[in-house]
Order: structure tokens, then C-alpha cells, then sequence
């Protein structure tokens, strides 16, 4: 067995009042996501794209939304559920990349402090968890800021060549 990627991708829809959660850290919006758990897209695409890098489906296969432990779930501790499973499957994170699609607020601000807590949760560091962002330039759904949209590639290895 040797390296192995994988791709996640989630959306949410914005509605009006906050918070917003976004790699696991709360910010002041006007704007916040709705979803079953606290509507993280971005680490929810990271978790689809670890759990597609393992082999192990995806997010909904794992956390259903019929199950009441993850109801109003901050998605780190997921993120920490997942990195368990992957320890369990004899694999472990090597590298996220993740693209942010949202039209506001800017997040130049919490970046570093996303990175942080997402590697935190995989046992990397945060050099190993890239976070990057973009607008819609106001075509689309991001655009229109009615949602918000995240693409994540992972990449996980066999624990015994770490
Ligand atoms: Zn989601």
C-alpha cells in the first residue's frame, strides 16, 4: 500500500445571523450556514477527501444526519472522528489542500488560526493543512452570496511508513 488522494466537496446555504464556522473557527458575520451539524463546509470537505483518500465513503456514510450524537456538532471534533477511523484503517493524514468559495467576509484574518485547528485535529502540522480562498465574483451561487462552497484534496499514508 502506498500513497493515497482523495476529493471532497460540500456546499451550504447562507442564511441571515450568525455564527459562522468555517475550518473550525467562529467568526462575526451577518451571514451564518445552515446544516445539521454547525454547517463547516470547509471541513467538511476535508473530511470527504480524507474519507475518499482511505477507501472509507464519505460523510454522510460515516456521520448520519438521522443520528442525534451530531446534531449542532462543531465539525473539528469530526475531523477527529475521522482522523480515529483513519488511525483504525492503518492510515494516517499526510497533506490537505482546500479551496474556500465564499463572496464575504474576506478570511485573510483567520486563516492561520483555521490551519491550526484543522492540523491539530489531524496530528500535522499546520504547514500540512493549506487553506486558501476565493470569491464568485458575483456570478453563481457564491457569487450571489447565497451559499458558500468547498473543494479539499487529502492525501493519507500507511502508519507504518511514517
Ligand atoms: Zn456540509
Amino acid at each position: 500500500m502506498s500513497t493515497q488522494t482523495g476529493i471532497g466537496y460540500d456546499s451550504h446555504r447562507l442564511t441571515p445571523g450568525g455564527p459562522l464556522v468555517l475550518g473550525g473557527v467562529r467568526m462575526e458575520s451577518e451571514w451564518g450556514l445552515e446544516g445539521h451539524s454547525d454547517a463547516d463546509v470547509l471541513t467538511h470537505a476535508i473530511i470527504d477527501a480524507l474519507l475518499g483518500a482511505a477507501g472509507l465513503g464519505d460523510i454522510g456514510q460515516q456521520f448520519p444526519d438521522t443520528d442525534e450524537t451530531w446534531r449542532d456538532a462543531d465539525s473539528v471534533e469530526l475531523l477527529e472522528a475521522v482522523a480515529a477511523r483513519l488511525h483504525d484503517a492503518g492510515l494516517a493524514a499526510r497533506h490537505v489542500d482546500a479551496t474556500l468559495m465564499l463572496e464575504a467576509p474576506k478570511l485573510g484574518a483567520h486563516r492561520d488560526a483555521m490551519r491550526e485547528r484543522l492540523a491539530g485535529a489531524l496530528g500535522l502540522d499546520p504547514r500540512h493543512v493549506n487553506v486558501k480562498a476565493t470569491t464568485g465574483e458575483g456570478v453563481g451561487f457564491v457569487g450571489r452570496g447565497e451559499g458558500a462552497a468547498a473543494l479539499a484534496v487529502a492525501t493519507v499514508e500507511p502508519l507504518v511508513a511514517l
